[in-house]
């Protein structure tokens, strides 16, 4: 299967700050970091949180960023005014497909319901065997240990594989999540999605 560089990177992230100061300033490392890599930011076009943090730092970096935001939350969560290429959709649904179609990889920050959610989402998709797309999570503080811990219940229950624990890659700070992202290839370049 033919692969290239990852170009497009998809991040999933709160829209609140959260509490503990390291996740704001991880997500102003992770949004200047793929700027300088070069990489686009494909995310949910809102202009609070960690979202709009990261965004901003695209942006500021001189980075290109595709927000993609459904119609009932384009006021809510106040879209970022400065991001140009922003898309509408009518439903919840199709923003996660769009957002799934535009990213050669996806990168989990800290985050709440939502953020889980969409990772989620896409981390059964490829048990599913629907995509083979990075899906990379950053602990930041430790933010994501109480998930990891959730699925590895499953697995412990038996409702879940440990080959489930490996869809995804969990990585402890923002460079090393730029770093995987530099070394990794975009599976399947040219192939049409089956999802
Ligand atoms: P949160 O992590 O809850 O702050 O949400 C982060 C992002 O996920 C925001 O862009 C929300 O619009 C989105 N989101 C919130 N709730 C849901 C949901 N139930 N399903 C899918 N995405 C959601």
């Amino acid at each position: 299967m033919p692969s290239r560089p990852i170009r497009s990177v998809a991040v999933f992230c709160g829209s609140r700050f959260g509490h503990d100061p390291a996740y704001a300033a991880a997500a102003t490392a992770l949004g200047t970091g793929l700027a300088t890599a070069g990489m686009r930011l494909v995310y949910g076009g809102g202009g609070v949180g960690l979202m709009g943090i990261v965004a901003d730092a695209v942006i500021a970096a001189g980075g290109e960023v595709l927000g993609i935001i459904p119609e009932f939350l384009q006021r809510r969560e106040v879209a970022h005014a400065g991001v140009g290429d922003m898309v509408v959709t009518s439903t919840m649904h199709d923003r996660k497909r769009r957002m799934f179609d535009a990213a050669d990889a996806f990168v989990t920050m800290p985050g709440g319901l939502g953020t889980f959610d969409e990772t989620i989402e896409i981390t059964t998709w490829r048990q599913l065997a629907l995509h083979d797309k990075p899906i990379l999570l950053c602990d930041v503080a430790g933010w994501a240990q109480p998930y990891l811990a959730t699925l590895r219940a499953a697995v412990h229950q038996g409702f879940a594989g440990p080959e489930s624990l490996r869809l995804f890659e969990v990585l402890p700070e923002v460079d090393a999540v730029l770093r995987r992202l530099a070394a990794i290839t975009a599976p399947g370049a040219g192939q049409p999605e089956r999802v």
